[in-house]
């Protein structure tokens, strides 16, 4: 039996996550926690908002699934890598905005982390085991989301409904305007940064609209491996909970009878800015990922309440991180203290029209 505490109970994977739970007998929710939504009955050990830390240290899980969305996983994260428990994690914006701390604390814990993110899942599957010096470098695929092929001027009038109307991902909202901005692939290749150890010269973002290749591999030999499957997620939670063992999932086999389209292009950084925003806060590294987070998540919710255009978000990231200087964060608390300035630049940044 593995005891699992799940965070974000109630959200898209959480209820994945439950789905997965109650249909594998080895596995046992110990504890689940969420922002707001009454959890009640749920599991023996239930929390809604505040910090996880308690709630995790008495239910003693020998798995955590961390998917919060936001900065707000940041707690959940930390304490189960310090103490070397298992972390799957879908919450990349943890590993996004803490990132530096999260690795030291995942060497002094020595746990593991299991991604859940699809791409990240794909990668790790791909790495296992791999001599390093063989890799030349990650791929992550993107759908590409419900804009794909528009322009930046085709850009300008589109609305939450239409931002949130995923070609191929049924997601919280949060997610599904990221993967709108592609910020969600942006995020995710610093969240591979973090996870995989590569500079990010070694990590390439391509659009592959039908999200069945969720990861390549290319080797120094020429070769390059993929990982494929339906976009659905509950195999990477699956994986995720059932490491290393990979147990049966009820999801249905690749049908290669009946045609899968295989179609990559580049990204359009010109109509979705975010990405290279995203790389470059990565590669500018301190807190300035934490800073384009911050930012990030103000911008997606005044663009879902509708105060802000499409345009508003890289807008108003880019400003945040150009107004803010970006040093290491010694701790947690320099950490909290440059998401919340990032947090109040960022949304007096969305009152304010850029300058053009
Ligand atoms: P969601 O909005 O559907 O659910 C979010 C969950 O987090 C909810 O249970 C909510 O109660 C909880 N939560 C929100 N604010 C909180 C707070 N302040 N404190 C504690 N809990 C809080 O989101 P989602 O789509 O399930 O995404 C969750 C995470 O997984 C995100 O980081 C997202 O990027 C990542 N992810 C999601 C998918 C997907 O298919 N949905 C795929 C890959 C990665
Ligand atoms: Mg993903």
């Amino acid at each position: 039996m593995k005891r699992v505490a799940l965070l974000g109970a109630t959200g898209s994977i959480g209820r994945q996550a439950l789905e997965i739970i109650e249909a594998n007998p080895e596995l046992e929710l110990v504890a689940a926690a969420s922002g707001k939504q009454p959890i009640e009955g749920l599991a023996p050990l239930t929390q809604v908002g505040g910090d996880p830390t308690r709630l995790l240290e008495s239910a003693e899980p020998d798995v955590v699934l961390n998917a919060v969305v936001g900065f707000a996983g940041l707690p959940g994260t930390l304490w189960t890598l310090e103490q070397g428990i298992d972390l799957a994690l879908a919450n990349k914006e943890s590993l996004v905005a803490g990132g530096d701390l999260a690795v030291a604390a995942w060497e002094r814990g020595g746990g593991r982390i299991l991604p859940v993110d699809s791409e990240h899942s794909a990668a790790f599957q791909l790495l296992e085991h791999r001599e390093p010096k063989s890799v030349d470098s990650l791929v992550l695929t993107a759908s590409g989301g419900p804009f794909r092929g528009r322009s930046r001027a085709d850009l300008e009038g589109v609305t939450p409904a239409e931002a949130l109307a995923h070609p191929t991902w049924s997601m919280g909202p949060k997610i599904t305007v990221d993967s709108a901005t592609l910020m969600n692939k942006g995020l995710e290749l610093i969240e591979a940064h973090f996870l995989f150890g590569l500079p990010y010269e070694r990590i390439e973002v391509v659009v592959h609209p039908t999200s069945v290749v969720h990861a390549l591999v290319r080797l120094r030999d020429g070769a390059a491996l993929a990982h494929l499957g339906y976009p659905d997620m509950r195999v990477p939670i699956s994986y995720a909970l059932t490491y290393p063992e990979r147990a049966a999932t009820r999801i249905p086999k690749l049908d290669l009878a009946s045609g899968l389209i295989l179609e990559f292009s580049a990204a359009d950084e010109d109509a979705f800015p975010c990405l290279a925003l995203a790389r470059s806060a990565g590669e500018a590294g301190g807190v300035a990922p934490c800073v384009l987070n911050a930012a990030n998540e103000v911008a997606v919710a005044a663009f879902l309440d509708g105060s802000l255009p499409f345009l508003g978000i890289p807008d108003v990231v880019e400003r945040t991180l150009d107004r803010l200087d970006h040093p290491p964060a010694r701790d947690l608390d320099d950490l909290v203290a440059a998401d919340a300035e990032a947090r109040r630049l960022a949304a007096a940044l969305t009152r304010e029209p850029a300058a053009r």
